[in-house]
């Protein structure tokens, strides 16, 4: 069967002296595997629209619950995020917890358009990379069923604290007054850091990277959206590690 449909790539390896195994991000099918014949060889028309952050229109072929890579025509190839090192190690982290969290064999439209966007604001500097780091982390996990819930404080109901603090590996939020007699480590939310989680989780795509927030915001945001992502999907990111060793450098 023939399937067309538009997609980022996500991951390209080796497979032998000439193919590729790819991990895409599809509008149409969400994250797939596909084979790609050739895509290794300098000269074959898949070479280029196949490597990392390309996006494409793709004509893929599906048989034995197998996908070949037919056809890619690049639309967007992000080249100005290989040109610093910081960049290209934040985009790498997006598309290491895209293959993790993205919808799979189900329609990928809206993850698509988040990791698009994501990429262009990152490549055109439209928004500062920490910033970028977290509406990704949490847009990503609202949109996989991990929302956390951010209305209210889950002891008392009360909606806005002097300080609420923010339970990752619950995703919910308590207030000055329960905070204590609650379990576990929270990270404690400035007022600004608190709005731009509720923006970051409720706003529409088209919003979703209008807002500004101060530096300490910045630093609590960050702290809970990366641990929040670590904690809901239990795992820890190589391509993370990496982002904060470059990030050690600067
Ligand atoms: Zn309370």
């Amino acid at each position: 069967m023939q399937i067309k449909t538009k997609g980022i790539i996500l991951k390209e390896l080796a497979n032998g002296d000439e193919d590729k195994l790819l991990t895409i991000l599809t509008e149409d099918r969400g994250v797939i595997y596909a084979y790609a014949k050739g895509a290794k060889r300098f000269k074959n028309q898949l070479a280029a629209s196949t490597s990392l952050f390309c996006y494409s229109s793709m004509v893929l072929f599906f048989n034995r619950d197998k996908y070949s890579l037919d056809h890619a025509d690049g639309i967007a190839f992000f080249l100005g995020i290989r040109q610093s090192m910081e960049k290209l190690a934040l985009a790498s982290y997006f598309a290491e917890v895209t293959a993790v969290v993205g919808p799979k064999e189900n329609d990928g439209g809206h993850f698509l358009k988040l990791l698009l966007n994501s990429l262009s604001f990152l490549q055109d500097d439209r928004i500062s990379l920490r910033l970028c780091k977290s509406v990704f982390e949490l847009r990503a996990l609202s949109m996989a069923g991990f929302m956390p819930d951010l209305v209210a404080c889950a002891g008392c109901g009360r909606f806005e604290g002097e300080q609420m603090a923010f339970y990752p590996d619950e995703g919910l939020l308590y207030c000055k007054n329960c905070w204590g007699k609650h379990p576990g480590t929270p990270v404690l939310l400035t007022r600004g850091a608190l709005a731009a989680m509720r923006h970051i989780i409720y706003a529409p795509m088209e919003k979703l990277f209008s807002f500004t927030i101060g530096p300490e915001s910045i630093r609590c945001l960050n702290d809970a959206t990366e641990r929040f992502l670590q904690s809901q999907t239990e795992r820890s990111y190589q391509s993370l590690e990496f982002f904060h060793s470059v990030l050690s450098l600067l």
